[in-house]
Protein backbone atom coordinates (compact mmCIF):
# COMPACT_ATOMS: atom_id res chain seq x y z
CA UNK A 1 0.00 0.00 0.00
CA UNK A 2 1.29 3.56 -0.59
CA UNK A 3 2.30 5.51 1.98
CA UNK A 4 0.01 8.66 2.50
CA UNK A 5 0.44 11.86 0.75
CA UNK A 6 2.21 14.25 3.52
CA UNK A 7 -0.66 17.20 4.42
CA UNK A 8 0.70 20.68 4.75
CA UNK A 9 0.35 20.83 8.01
CA UNK A 10 2.17 17.77 9.06
CA UNK A 11 5.75 18.05 10.38
CA UNK A 12 7.34 20.48 12.25
CA UNK A 13 5.72 22.14 15.83
CA UNK A 14 2.37 21.69 16.28
CA UNK A 15 1.82 25.57 17.29
CA UNK A 16 4.31 28.73 16.00
CA UNK A 17 3.70 31.99 17.46
CA UNK A 18 5.00 34.87 15.34
CA UNK A 19 5.54 37.77 17.29
CA UNK A 20 5.20 41.17 16.57
CA UNK A 21 5.27 41.18 12.61
CA UNK A 22 4.10 44.52 10.88
CA UNK A 23 1.18 42.84 8.87
CA UNK A 24 1.00 44.18 5.84
CA UNK A 25 2.65 47.59 6.93
CA UNK A 26 -0.67 48.61 8.68
CA UNK A 27 0.93 48.02 12.37
CA UNK A 28 1.94 44.95 14.65
CA UNK A 29 0.47 41.83 15.77
CA UNK A 30 1.37 38.71 16.65
CA UNK A 31 -0.08 35.69 14.69
CA UNK A 32 -0.63 32.17 15.92
CA UNK A 33 -0.56 29.45 13.38
CA UNK A 34 -2.14 26.57 14.07
CA UNK A 35 -3.85 22.94 12.64
CA UNK A 36 -3.08 24.89 9.29
CA UNK A 37 -5.00 28.12 9.94
CA UNK A 38 -4.50 31.45 12.20
CA UNK A 39 -5.78 30.94 15.80
CA UNK A 40 -6.11 33.61 18.70
CA UNK A 41 -2.33 34.33 19.40
CA UNK A 42 -3.61 34.55 23.46
CA UNK A 43 -4.80 31.16 23.24
CA UNK A 44 -0.94 29.94 22.27
CA UNK A 45 0.22 27.20 24.33
CA UNK A 46 3.60 26.58 26.39
CA UNK A 47 5.49 24.25 23.56
CA UNK A 48 4.04 26.76 20.51
CA UNK A 49 7.78 27.63 18.65
CA UNK A 50 8.02 31.35 19.30
CA UNK A 51 9.39 33.31 16.02
CA UNK A 52 10.72 36.82 16.69
CA UNK A 53 8.97 38.81 13.55
CA UNK A 54 10.99 42.12 15.05
CA UNK A 55 11.45 44.32 11.81
CA UNK A 56 9.53 41.50 9.92
CA UNK A 57 6.30 42.90 7.50
CA UNK A 58 3.98 39.46 7.09
CA UNK A 59 2.17 39.00 3.76
CA UNK A 60 -0.70 36.45 2.75
CA UNK A 61 1.31 33.73 0.99
CA UNK A 62 2.30 34.92 -2.60
CA UNK A 63 0.38 33.06 -5.80
CA UNK A 64 1.73 32.75 -9.13
CA UNK A 65 -0.19 32.96 -12.25
CA UNK A 66 1.94 31.87 -14.35
CA UNK A 67 4.81 29.03 -13.41
CA UNK A 68 6.24 26.42 -15.80
CA UNK A 69 7.16 23.46 -13.69
CA UNK A 70 7.90 21.24 -16.58
CA UNK A 71 6.75 18.42 -15.38
CA UNK A 72 5.87 15.71 -17.00
CA UNK A 73 8.45 15.38 -19.45
CA UNK A 74 11.55 17.60 -19.21
CA UNK A 75 12.52 16.74 -15.02
CA UNK A 76 15.90 17.96 -16.07
CA UNK A 77 15.13 21.61 -16.49
CA UNK A 78 12.77 21.18 -13.08
CA UNK A 79 10.11 18.59 -11.87
CA UNK A 80 6.95 19.34 -9.18
CA UNK A 81 9.40 19.26 -6.03
CA UNK A 82 12.55 21.70 -7.14
CA UNK A 83 9.86 24.35 -8.66
CA UNK A 84 8.00 24.66 -5.84
CA UNK A 85 10.94 24.68 -3.51
CA UNK A 86 11.84 27.64 -6.04
CA UNK A 87 8.58 28.89 -5.20
CA UNK A 88 8.75 29.05 -1.33
CA UNK A 89 11.84 30.46 -1.45
CA UNK A 90 10.16 32.81 -3.36
CA UNK A 91 7.58 33.89 -0.62
CA UNK A 92 4.63 31.70 -3.09
CA UNK A 93 1.85 29.51 -1.21
CA UNK A 94 0.85 28.63 -4.85
CA UNK A 95 1.81 28.07 -8.20
CA UNK A 96 -0.72 27.85 -11.74
CA UNK A 97 1.26 25.53 -13.41
CA UNK A 98 1.36 26.07 -17.38
CA UNK A 99 -0.02 23.57 -19.68
CA UNK A 100 2.48 23.46 -22.12
CA UNK A 101 4.15 20.03 -20.62
CA UNK A 102 4.61 16.54 -21.94
CA UNK A 103 2.10 15.02 -22.35
CA UNK A 104 -0.24 18.50 -22.38
CA UNK A 105 -2.39 18.92 -19.52
CA UNK A 106 -5.41 18.87 -21.54
CA UNK A 107 -7.35 16.16 -20.01
CA UNK A 108 -8.65 15.58 -16.81
CA UNK A 109 -6.76 13.10 -15.78
CA UNK A 110 -3.06 14.98 -16.84
CA UNK A 111 -5.10 17.84 -14.75
CA UNK A 112 -5.41 15.43 -12.06
CA UNK A 113 -2.04 14.03 -12.32
CA UNK A 114 -0.59 17.08 -11.84
CA UNK A 115 -2.44 18.45 -9.17
CA UNK A 116 -1.51 14.70 -7.13
CA UNK A 117 2.06 15.16 -7.95
CA UNK A 118 1.78 18.88 -6.15
CA UNK A 119 -0.13 17.25 -3.61
CA UNK A 120 2.92 14.60 -3.63
CA UNK A 121 5.98 16.30 -4.09
CA UNK A 122 5.10 20.44 -3.51
CA UNK A 123 6.16 22.85 -1.24
CA UNK A 124 3.24 24.86 -2.56
CA UNK A 125 -0.17 24.05 -3.93
CA UNK A 126 0.15 23.26 -7.52
CA UNK A 127 -2.93 24.54 -9.50
CA UNK A 128 -3.01 22.64 -13.28
CA UNK A 129 -4.14 24.96 -15.81
CA UNK A 130 -5.49 23.60 -18.59
CA UNK A 131 -4.62 23.93 -22.27
CA UNK A 132 -7.59 25.78 -24.15
CA UNK A 133 -6.46 22.94 -27.49
CA UNK A 134 -5.85 19.35 -27.69
CA UNK A 135 -1.64 19.03 -27.54
CA UNK A 136 -1.88 23.21 -27.86
CA UNK A 137 -2.32 22.99 -31.14
CA UNK A 138 -4.85 25.67 -31.73
CA UNK A 139 -7.41 23.68 -33.61
CA UNK A 140 -9.86 21.63 -31.42
CA UNK A 141 -10.72 22.43 -28.23
CA UNK A 142 -9.67 19.90 -25.12
CA UNK A 143 -11.43 18.99 -22.59
CA UNK A 144 -12.30 22.17 -20.62
CA UNK A 145 -15.46 20.92 -18.80
CA UNK A 146 -14.35 17.58 -18.09
CA UNK A 147 -10.95 19.08 -16.89
CA UNK A 148 -13.39 22.25 -14.68
CA UNK A 149 -15.15 19.64 -13.18
CA UNK A 150 -12.52 16.77 -12.30
CA UNK A 151 -10.77 16.90 -8.72
CA UNK A 152 -8.33 19.43 -9.78
CA UNK A 153 -11.26 21.94 -10.71
CA UNK A 154 -9.48 23.78 -13.33
CA UNK A 155 -10.40 27.20 -13.90
CA UNK A 156 -7.58 28.68 -15.98
CA UNK A 157 -7.24 27.57 -19.24
CA UNK A 158 -4.32 28.26 -21.51
CA UNK A 159 -2.07 27.23 -24.38
CA UNK A 160 0.61 29.70 -22.79
CA UNK A 161 4.26 29.41 -25.30
CA UNK A 162 1.61 29.85 -28.05
CA UNK A 163 -0.96 31.56 -29.34
CA UNK A 164 -4.67 30.98 -29.16
CA UNK A 165 -4.17 32.90 -32.57
CA UNK A 166 -7.54 31.45 -34.33
CA UNK A 167 -10.17 34.24 -33.40
CA UNK A 168 -13.21 31.44 -33.44
CA UNK A 169 -11.46 28.93 -31.58
CA UNK A 170 -11.19 32.00 -29.00
CA UNK A 171 -14.25 33.14 -29.36
CA UNK A 172 -15.55 29.08 -28.58
CA UNK A 173 -13.03 28.60 -25.78
CA UNK A 174 -14.80 31.79 -23.93
CA UNK A 175 -18.26 30.74 -24.27
CA UNK A 176 -17.25 27.67 -22.92
CA UNK A 177 -15.36 28.98 -19.87
CA UNK A 178 -18.02 31.21 -18.84
CA UNK A 179 -20.56 28.13 -17.64
CA UNK A 180 -18.04 27.17 -14.75
CA UNK A 181 -16.60 30.91 -14.30
CA UNK A 182 -13.35 29.82 -15.62
CA UNK A 183 -10.75 32.46 -17.53
CA UNK A 184 -8.84 32.07 -20.84
CA UNK A 185 -5.14 32.97 -20.35
CA UNK A 186 -3.57 34.68 -23.43
CA UNK A 187 -0.33 34.37 -24.45
CA UNK A 188 -0.90 37.40 -27.29
CA UNK A 189 1.58 36.55 -29.87
CA UNK A 190 0.25 37.05 -33.67
CA UNK A 191 1.86 34.47 -35.26
CA UNK A 192 2.04 36.12 -38.78
CA UNK A 193 3.61 39.39 -37.38
CA UNK A 194 6.07 37.72 -34.94
CA UNK A 195 6.76 33.71 -36.24
CA UNK A 196 8.70 31.30 -33.82
CA UNK A 197 11.91 32.88 -34.54
CA UNK A 198 10.84 35.98 -33.78
CA UNK A 199 13.35 36.92 -30.90
CA UNK A 200 14.46 40.86 -30.23
CA UNK A 201 11.94 43.90 -30.30
CA UNK A 202 11.55 45.00 -33.68
CA UNK A 203 13.20 48.20 -33.67
CA UNK A 204 16.59 49.81 -34.47
CA UNK A 205 18.56 47.07 -32.43
CA UNK A 206 16.68 44.26 -34.18
CA UNK A 207 18.30 45.53 -37.07
CA UNK A 208 21.45 46.37 -35.52
CA UNK A 209 21.94 42.92 -34.10
CA UNK A 210 20.81 40.90 -37.27
CA UNK A 211 17.59 39.66 -35.20
CA UNK A 212 14.67 38.60 -36.07
CA UNK A 213 12.23 41.58 -34.98
CA UNK A 214 8.90 41.05 -32.66
CA UNK A 215 6.94 44.24 -33.40
CA UNK A 216 4.60 45.36 -30.34
CA UNK A 217 1.79 45.19 -32.17
CA UNK A 218 2.34 41.44 -33.02
CA UNK A 219 1.16 41.62 -29.04
CA UNK A 220 -1.46 44.42 -28.82
CA UNK A 221 -3.59 43.42 -32.11
CA UNK A 222 -4.35 40.06 -30.55
CA UNK A 223 -5.18 41.87 -27.07
CA UNK A 224 -7.37 43.90 -29.19
CA UNK A 225 -9.56 41.20 -30.97
CA UNK A 226 -9.70 38.87 -27.29
CA UNK A 227 -10.97 41.81 -25.36
CA UNK A 228 -13.90 42.51 -27.98
CA UNK A 229 -14.58 38.94 -27.86
CA UNK A 230 -14.87 38.50 -24.26
CA UNK A 231 -17.13 41.51 -24.83
CA UNK A 232 -19.02 39.85 -26.90
CA UNK A 233 -19.19 36.34 -25.19
CA UNK A 234 -19.34 38.18 -21.71
CA UNK A 235 -16.69 35.77 -20.29
CA UNK A 236 -13.45 36.42 -18.70
CA UNK A 237 -10.29 36.40 -20.11
CA UNK A 238 -6.68 37.40 -18.81
CA UNK A 239 -3.76 38.35 -20.64
CA UNK A 240 -0.07 36.76 -20.05
CA UNK A 241 3.00 38.69 -19.57
CA UNK A 242 2.18 42.24 -21.17
CA UNK A 243 5.11 43.71 -22.65
CA UNK A 244 4.47 46.70 -24.22
CA UNK A 245 2.95 50.35 -24.46
CA UNK A 246 0.38 49.16 -26.97
CA UNK A 247 -1.46 46.58 -24.66
CA UNK A 248 -1.74 49.10 -21.99
CA UNK A 249 -3.29 51.60 -24.21
CA UNK A 250 -6.06 48.30 -25.26
CA UNK A 251 -6.47 47.40 -21.83
CA UNK A 252 -7.15 51.08 -20.88
CA UNK A 253 -9.52 51.27 -23.44
CA UNK A 254 -11.49 48.13 -22.46
CA UNK A 255 -11.01 48.41 -19.13
CA UNK A 256 -13.00 51.71 -19.29
CA UNK A 257 -15.50 50.09 -20.90
CA UNK A 258 -16.50 47.33 -18.62
CA UNK A 259 -15.20 44.70 -20.01
CA UNK A 260 -13.91 41.71 -17.70
CA UNK A 261 -10.26 41.61 -18.44
CA UNK A 262 -7.31 41.00 -16.40
CA UNK A 263 -3.82 41.29 -17.09
CA UNK A 264 -0.30 40.02 -15.86
CA UNK A 265 3.42 41.54 -16.11
CA UNK A 266 6.45 39.60 -15.57
CA UNK A 267 9.26 40.70 -13.45
CA UNK A 268 11.68 40.97 -15.57
CA UNK A 269 9.45 43.12 -17.89
CA UNK A 270 9.87 45.84 -15.39
CA UNK A 271 13.68 46.46 -14.85
CA UNK A 272 15.27 44.92 -17.73
CA UNK A 273 15.64 46.71 -21.03
CA UNK A 274 16.34 45.26 -24.92
CA UNK A 275 20.22 46.80 -23.75
CA UNK A 276 20.77 43.71 -21.80
CA UNK A 277 20.60 41.55 -24.90
CA UNK A 278 23.51 43.66 -26.96
CA UNK A 279 26.04 41.02 -25.82
CA UNK A 280 23.71 37.89 -27.47
CA UNK A 281 23.81 36.36 -24.18
CA UNK A 282 20.61 34.02 -24.59
CA UNK A 283 19.87 34.32 -20.62
CA UNK A 284 18.65 37.66 -21.53
CA UNK A 285 16.46 36.00 -24.32
CA UNK A 286 12.49 35.75 -23.53
CA UNK A 287 9.16 35.78 -25.20
CA UNK A 288 7.90 38.04 -25.08
CA UNK A 289 11.19 39.29 -25.25
CA UNK A 290 12.64 43.11 -23.71
CA UNK A 291 11.55 45.73 -24.77
CA UNK A 292 12.64 49.47 -24.57
CA UNK A 293 12.56 51.73 -21.38
CA UNK A 294 9.63 53.54 -23.14
CA UNK A 295 8.05 50.08 -23.04
CA UNK A 296 9.35 49.51 -19.07
CA UNK A 297 8.03 53.15 -18.32
CA UNK A 298 4.22 52.36 -19.68
CA UNK A 299 4.16 49.04 -17.62
CA UNK A 300 5.43 50.13 -14.39
CA UNK A 301 2.59 52.75 -14.62
CA UNK A 302 0.11 50.75 -15.66
CA UNK A 303 0.91 48.55 -12.78
CA UNK A 304 0.76 51.16 -10.41
CA UNK A 305 -2.37 52.71 -11.39
CA UNK A 306 -4.23 48.93 -11.90
CA UNK A 307 -4.40 48.82 -15.77
CA UNK A 308 -2.37 45.53 -14.73
CA UNK A 309 -3.81 44.02 -12.33
CA UNK A 310 -1.01 41.51 -11.61
CA UNK A 311 2.61 40.41 -11.21
CA UNK A 312 3.42 36.76 -12.32
CA UNK A 313 6.50 34.98 -12.52
CA UNK A 314 6.48 33.41 -16.52
CA UNK A 315 9.15 31.13 -14.41
CA UNK A 316 10.17 29.26 -17.16
CA UNK A 317 13.57 26.82 -16.24
CA UNK A 318 15.52 25.62 -18.81
CA UNK A 319 18.10 22.91 -19.02
CA UNK A 320 21.92 23.98 -20.41
CA UNK A 321 21.67 21.98 -23.32
CA UNK A 322 18.67 24.11 -24.75
CA UNK A 323 19.70 27.32 -23.29
CA UNK A 324 23.41 27.62 -24.72
CA UNK A 325 23.49 28.29 -27.96
CA UNK A 326 23.84 31.18 -30.12
CA UNK A 327 20.78 34.00 -29.19
CA UNK A 328 18.71 33.22 -32.04
CA UNK A 329 18.61 29.14 -31.36
CA UNK A 330 18.83 29.54 -27.76
CA UNK A 331 15.13 27.87 -25.91
CA UNK A 332 13.31 31.61 -24.74
CA UNK A 333 13.05 32.09 -20.89
CA UNK A 334 14.18 32.83 -17.67
CA UNK A 335 13.54 31.97 -13.90
CA UNK A 336 11.65 33.88 -11.80
CA UNK A 337 10.14 32.58 -8.70
CA UNK A 338 12.91 32.82 -6.15
CA UNK A 339 13.45 36.86 -7.07
CA UNK A 340 10.30 37.94 -8.00
CA UNK A 341 9.12 39.76 -4.81
CA UNK A 342 13.13 41.35 -5.06
CA UNK A 343 11.90 42.51 -8.26
CA UNK A 344 8.79 44.15 -7.35
CA UNK A 345 10.16 45.80 -4.31
CA UNK A 346 13.15 47.45 -6.17
CA UNK A 347 10.76 48.94 -8.79
CA UNK A 348 7.70 49.41 -7.36
CA UNK A 349 8.15 49.75 -3.53
CA UNK A 350 11.03 51.62 -2.78
CA UNK A 351 10.56 53.99 -5.41
CA UNK A 352 7.14 54.79 -3.77
CA UNK A 353 4.82 53.42 -6.20
CA UNK A 354 3.59 50.46 -3.79
CA UNK A 355 2.97 50.19 -0.74
CA UNK A 356 3.31 46.72 1.47
CA UNK A 357 -0.94 46.72 0.57
CA UNK A 358 -0.37 47.34 -2.86
CA UNK A 359 2.35 44.49 -2.62
CA UNK A 360 0.19 41.92 -1.13
CA UNK A 361 -2.83 42.76 -3.68
CA UNK A 362 -1.22 42.29 -6.65
CA UNK A 363 1.00 39.61 -5.51
CA UNK A 364 -1.29 37.80 -3.57
CA UNK A 365 -5.18 38.76 -3.31
CA UNK A 366 -5.55 39.22 -7.04
CA UNK A 367 -3.74 36.43 -8.63
CA UNK A 368 -5.83 33.99 -6.31
CA UNK A 369 -9.25 36.14 -7.22
CA UNK A 370 -8.49 35.46 -11.25
CA UNK A 371 -7.79 32.01 -10.23
CA UNK A 372 -10.58 31.22 -7.97
CA UNK A 373 -8.69 29.82 -5.48
CA UNK A 374 -10.55 29.74 -2.19
CA UNK A 375 -7.70 29.46 0.10
CA UNK A 376 -5.01 31.86 -1.02
CA UNK A 377 -5.10 35.53 -0.58
CA UNK A 378 -6.66 35.38 2.08
CA UNK A 379 -6.78 38.14 5.20
CA UNK A 380 -3.90 37.59 7.78
CA UNK A 381 -6.83 36.97 10.12
CA UNK A 382 -8.11 34.30 13.01
CA UNK A 383 -9.98 31.07 11.05
CA UNK A 384 -8.16 31.87 7.46
CA UNK A 385 -5.80 29.77 6.51
CA UNK A 386 -2.34 29.75 7.67
CA UNK A 387 -0.34 31.04 4.19
CA UNK A 388 2.19 33.45 5.25
CA UNK A 389 5.44 35.43 4.10
CA UNK A 390 7.94 36.71 6.58
CA UNK A 391 9.96 39.79 4.68
CA UNK A 392 12.78 42.00 5.96
CA UNK A 393 12.47 44.77 4.11
CA UNK A 394 16.18 45.95 4.51
CA UNK A 395 17.66 42.77 3.34
CA UNK A 396 19.70 42.70 -0.36
CA UNK A 397 21.99 40.49 -1.59
CA UNK A 398 24.17 39.74 -5.29
CA UNK A 399 21.81 37.20 -6.98
CA UNK A 400 24.10 34.54 -7.32
CA UNK A 401 22.49 31.70 -9.40
CA UNK A 402 24.38 28.52 -8.11
CA UNK A 403 22.38 29.19 -4.57
CA UNK A 404 18.88 28.47 -6.29
CA UNK A 405 16.58 25.61 -5.55
CA UNK A 406 15.45 25.34 -9.31
CA UNK A 407 17.79 22.62 -11.21
CA UNK A 408 17.78 25.17 -13.82
CA UNK A 409 20.30 28.20 -13.63
CA UNK A 410 18.85 30.62 -16.70
CA UNK A 411 18.58 33.18 -14.07
CA UNK A 412 18.26 36.67 -15.64
CA UNK A 413 19.53 38.47 -12.21
CA UNK A 414 22.63 36.82 -11.85
CA UNK A 415 25.61 39.22 -10.35
CA UNK A 416 22.93 41.86 -9.74
CA UNK A 417 22.11 43.42 -6.64
CA UNK A 418 18.75 43.22 -5.44
CA UNK A 419 16.21 43.44 -2.40
CA UNK A 420 16.58 39.68 -1.14
CA UNK A 421 13.04 40.05 1.48
CA UNK A 422 12.08 36.41 2.15
CA UNK A 423 12.68 35.07 5.57
CA UNK A 424 10.54 32.78 5.76
CA UNK A 425 7.35 30.86 3.92
CA UNK A 426 4.50 28.95 5.82
CA UNK A 427 2.02 27.01 3.50
CA UNK A 428 -0.89 26.05 5.54
CA UNK A 429 0.32 26.22 8.58
CA UNK A 430 3.59 24.11 7.90
CA UNK A 431 7.03 26.10 7.24
CA UNK A 432 8.19 25.30 3.55
CA UNK A 433 11.27 27.67 3.99
CA UNK A 434 13.27 29.15 6.76
CA UNK A 435 16.25 30.93 5.86
ZN1 LIG B 1 3.80 32.89 -22.66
Amino acid sequence: MPAPAPHPTSGGPAEVLVVGADLLGQGRADLLLRDGRFADPATAGPAAERLDADGLVALPGLVDLHTHLREPGREDAETVATGTAAAARGGFTAVLAMANTNPVTDTAEAAEHVAELGRREGSAQVVPVGAVSKELGGVELAELGLMARSSAGVRVFSDDGRCVHDARLMRRALEYVRAFDGVIAQHAQDPRLAGPEACCHEGELSGRLGLPGWPAVAESTIVARDVQLAQLTRSRVHICHVSTAETVDVLRWAKARGVDVTAEVAPHHLLLTTAAITGYDPTFKVNPPLRPDEHVAALCDALSDGTIDAVATDHAPHARHDKEHAFGDAASGMLGLETALGVVLETMLLPGRFGWREVAERMSVVPAHIARLAGQGRPLAVGEPANLTLVDPAARRVVDRSASASLSRNNPWHGRELPDPVVATFWGGRATYRR
